[in-house]
């Protein structure tokens, strides 16, 4: 007689479970059309200028089966279809969560929806291709080209970054790099066109976003009792955002 250990047999996908900070439909910020958007919890970055430092620490989230987040998507099946829209995971960093990650964006394929994966690539070698199959569109957050820019603004390096950014054009998998213009942070225009140039390399690069910075989020740090490393940056003018633009577009980007 053969006995079968439960814990041998490969969880179903759909159970695998993950710490989800929130979710939300969004409209033009998280990929194409309305998006249902799940946020995980925990990330290994301390962007200078992040919004949601209350998703930092994984424990932050409340555990949720990825079949239970796909029921939540499920119900607006038919309304972000019809828009054009579909479902992105994003966070904090949903490669921390790699599993979970893989088994809501697999599922959402069955269901029928475009994929997006937004991340900032920095644990990019977690993802397998399995993930990535069935991520229709990654975004792409890529703080800046300059290692020590990228790790004033981090905390982190940027290499696997760049790595994976190597890996998706690889794979010729549609990328939307996501910039975030913080005046006396990331404004520095060398290493801008560098990365201009390095994102119009790749060939898969559909668009960039150039995202001014905004002080959205500050509120939530003293909450936190954190210091707002961004206190007293102001927004970037709109004619900063517009030089900003013009550098991803003369390298031959499409860059809103
Ligand atoms: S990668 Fe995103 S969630 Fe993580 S610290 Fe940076 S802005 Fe915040």
């Amino acid at each position: 007689m053969t006995t079968v250990l439960a814990s041998a047999q490969p969880a179903a996908p759909a159970a695998v479970n993950g710490s989800v900070h929130s979710w939300d439909l969004s409209t033009g910020v998280d990929g194409p059309g309305t998006r249902f958007v799940v946020f995980t919890a925990g990330c290994p970055l301390r962007c200078v200028y992040c919004h949601n430092p209350d998703t930092w620490a994984g424990r932050s989230g409340q555990r949720m089966s990825a079949a239970e987040v796909l029921a939540l998507a499920g119900r607006y099946r038919r309304f972000i279809g019809a828009a054009g829209g579909g479902l992105t995971v994003s966070g904090g960093e949903p490669l921390l969560q790699p599993a979970f990650t893989r088994a809501v964006l697999a599922g959402a394929k069955e269901l029928g929806l475009h994929t997006a994966l937004d991340t900032s690539g920095y644990l990019g070698a977690r993802a397998d291709d399995a993930l990535l199959d069935a991520t229709d569109l990654v975004l792409l957050d890529i703080k800046s080209f300059d290692p020590a820019i990228a790790r004033r603004v981090t905390g982190r390096g940027i290499a696997p970054t760049l790595a994976f950014a190597r890996r998706l054009a690889a794979r010729r998998q549609p990328a939307w790099l996501r910039f975030v213009l913080v005046p006396g942070w990331t404004d520095d225009p060398d290493g801008i066109a560098e990365l201009a140039r390095f994102a119009a390399s790749l060939g898969n690069v559909e668009r960039v976003d150039v995202l001014p910075f905004h002080p959205l989020g500050a509120a939530k740090y003293s909450a936190l009792g954190l210091d707002y490393p961004c206190a007293g940056v102001t927004p970037p003018s709109a004619a900063q955002v517009s030089r900003v633009r013009a550098a991803f577009t003369d390298a031959g980007l499409l860059a809103v």
